[in-house]
């Protein structure tokens, strides 16, 4: 069963265009204010006394979808209906079903296909008899414990946070993944495509998520990030568009981590930021910028691409030494050595997916280059890290 038919949703992924093109910042922005304007009128905690508690000890907590009304507020265009959302029949009380799902392409606002699309959570039967926890985001509609996890070395708090996508062809595979004994894999959270965010591992402990990694010197990620799945099938299985409304749920789950707990925007990075020979997720489709746009991670605007001198496989000297100081200081683990090798390459590529999209080939061109410098200088001073090895 593909991941589309197993979310119910008959909003077939856009093709032939990059989601930063599909997903405007305009749009995500004004879904975040209205996000604003619903959190004014609804303080914090009183979405959670709202919510039907655990029901049956043992079981998966159920609680009220946060997101159910988040998602509304993307797509509540009348300022007057959101506050029908926090009426007195309390905060996040029923949306009027008209209104739940008209971001989704092709698909009927109407009741009967809004309970078709929220479909129950595929919870892996392994994880029914486990003991459950508290949430630590707001925006987490659904506890489901993973065995795979460990403590924090040292109590190293995570300061940094980690973006994959699951990579498999659907939602139950993956959790069943993440959370079943003998994979030794596991994140703190996934984000399905219909924006439900499910938490897996408690923040405090050290999820595995990461694998052999490196960003800014350290090389035990999972012990120092929280690493967040977002479902999407990958580079392997047709790597589909992400959502608008799955996205709206990852700029909020990462908005609140990097509230709570005070993460830079240049440690907010993708899997392939700090596995660059082995992992391509989340992939070049991956929308960074509307992230940066709404808060969420750093990111500059890309250097036009133009024809010019390029340092590519094989070359050597002054400059490919500077470009792999460049990447290290930003955070990268690669060797400075002077040669443009296979690692340069494979780094080269994973900076592209991330901050020049546009073209993903290992080849440092003109606008990659330019693109690095721009960055670097737009951090923060003092943020810089030195990751020279
Ligand atoms: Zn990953």
């Amino acid at each position: 069963m593909g991941i589309s038919s197993a979310n119910g949703t008959s909003a077939a992924p856009k093709t032939g265009s990059a989601l930063h093109h599909s997903v405007t910042a305009f749009s995500v922005k004004k879904g975040l204010m209205m996000l604003r304007g619903i959190e004014a009128c609804c303080p914090p905690g009183t979405g959670d006394a709202a919510r039907p508690q655990s029901a049956e000890k043992g079981k998966v907590m159920a609680r009220r979808p946060l997101l159910v009304t988040m998602r509304d507020r993307i797509v509540i265009i009348n300022k007057s209906l959101i506050n029908q959302t926090c009426g007195p029949n309390g905060p996040h009380a029923a949306v009027p079903p008209a209104l739940s799902c008209c971001m989704s392409p092709g698909s009927p606002a109407s009741a009967d296909s809004d309970s078709k699309r929220r479909r129950a959570l595929p919870i892996p039967r392994a994880t029914l008899g486990m003991q459950t926890f508290v949430p630590d985001s707001s925006v987490v509609s659904d506890t489901v414990p993973s065995v795979n996890f460990g403590d924090r070395a040292k109590g190293r708090l995570p300061d940094m946070i980690v973006l994959h996508y699951t990579g498999m062809p659907d939602v139950e595979g993956a959790l069943a993944r993440l959370c079943t004994s003998g994979t030794d894999v596991s994140a703190h959270y996934v984000v399905l495509e219909d924006g439900r965010v499910v938490q897996c591992v408690q923040e405090a402990k050290r999820a595995w998520h990461a694998g052999a990694a490196s960003w800014a010197g350290e090389e035990d990620i999972n012990s120092c990030s929280i690493g967040i799945e977002i479902v999407n099938r990958g580079h392997d299985w047709g790597y589909p568009d992400f959502p608008l409304r799955q996205i709206a749920a990852v700029i909020a789950l990462c908005r609140g981590i990097i509230l709570r707990r005070d993460i830079p925007a240049h440690r907010v990075v993708g899997h392939s930021d700090v596995a660059p020979a082995r992992k391509k997720d989340p992939g070049e489709k991956f929308p960074w910028r509307s992230l940066a746009n709404s808060g969420v991670g750093h990111w500059v605007q890309p250097a036009p691409i133009v024809r010019g001198d390029v340092l590519k496989m094989g070359s050597e000297g002054d400059n490919v030494l500077a470009l792999q100081e460049s990447l290290a200081s930003y955070g990268y683990g690669i060797k400075t050595s002077g040669k443009f090798d296979t690692p340069t390459t494979e780094v080269v590529t994973a900076f592209q997916r991330h901050f020049r999209p546009e073209r993903v080939d290992g080849i440092a061109d003109q606008s990659t280059l330019k693109t690095l410098q721009t960055l670097r200088d737009s951090l923060a001073p003092g943020a810089t890290t030195a990751a020279t090895t």
